[in-house]
């Protein structure tokens, strides 16, 4: 069940986020189908409730302040599919389900709220006011992924072997038996200008392919670490 009524987590995602928007509504709303679909006492104090969203934005403060699940409490993470939906796992139970927004949902909330100024403030007032059914669908889902693996343990760390960086809840790589994080093994999102021959043996192009390959090959990491040392 709801620990604080709607009014209260509108009043808190605002507070959060500057301003109210239809799309914190709608996280609010997610959440709050999970307290009732999961019967968990939410927003939780624990880490019990494990949130996935398909995307960032103002929905993702709704959801947030709905759940009790946070980043900084490791009970959320981004897949990033760019969707309004939320995955929700009671990590006891290992019951999951997948909330999405109802595909008519704009259409109910205009119908909902003719006299609106715009489709805007018709999904703001709407959206809060809807029954669930005509908001969001939701189904259960059995998860691919593990999610030991994704909570990890605590206190879990290892230095990867050629940046030395801190690697934290088992999210290395193992190359040629040693610890490697994931942007020397070739999945950076970023590049340093001028650092590409210390990762990448002269004749590769810049690419995660190139790198990986050479990897898998065992010369890119190697020859990089011993052209430094
Ligand atoms: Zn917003
Ligand atoms: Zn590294």
């Amino acid at each position: 069940m709801m620990l604080l009524t709607l009014d209260e987590l509108l009043a808190r995602t605002a507070a959060l986020h500057n301003h109210l928007c239809p799309r914190q509504v709608l996280g609010v709303r997610m959440g709050m189908l999970a307290a009732d679909v999961l019967k968990l006492d939410l927003p939780q104090s624990d880490k019990r409730l494990f949130t996935f969203l398909e995307t960032d934005g103002c929905f993702a403060d709704g959801v947030a302040v709905a759940t009790g699940c946070w980043l900084g409490h490791r009970t959320i993470r981004l897949m990033d599919f760019g969707k309004v939906a939320a995955t929700f796992v009671d990590t006891q139970s290992n019951q999951a389900i997948r909330v999405w927004a109802h595909p008519e949902s704009r259409r109910y909330a205009a119908e909902a709220e003719p006299t609106a100024r715009s489709h805007w403030h018709a999904q703001l007032a709407a959206y809060q006011t809807l029954p669930a059914n005509k908001l969001l669908c939701w189904q259960p889902i059995q998860l691919t992924i593990s999610m030991e693996a994704i909570i990890s343990r605590p206190g879990i760390r290892v230095n990867c072997t050629y940046c030395g960086e801190e690697i934290l809840n088992e999210r290395e790589k193992i190359v040629n038996g040693e610890p490697v994080c994931r942007a020397c093994a070739g999945e950076a999102y970023y590049h340093i200008d001028g650092l590409e021959s210390l990762t990448l043996d002269n004749e590769s192009s810049f690419s995660p392919d190139s790198v990986y390959g050479s990897l898998a090959g065992m010369s890119g990491l190697e020859m990089a670490a011993s052209s430094e040392s």
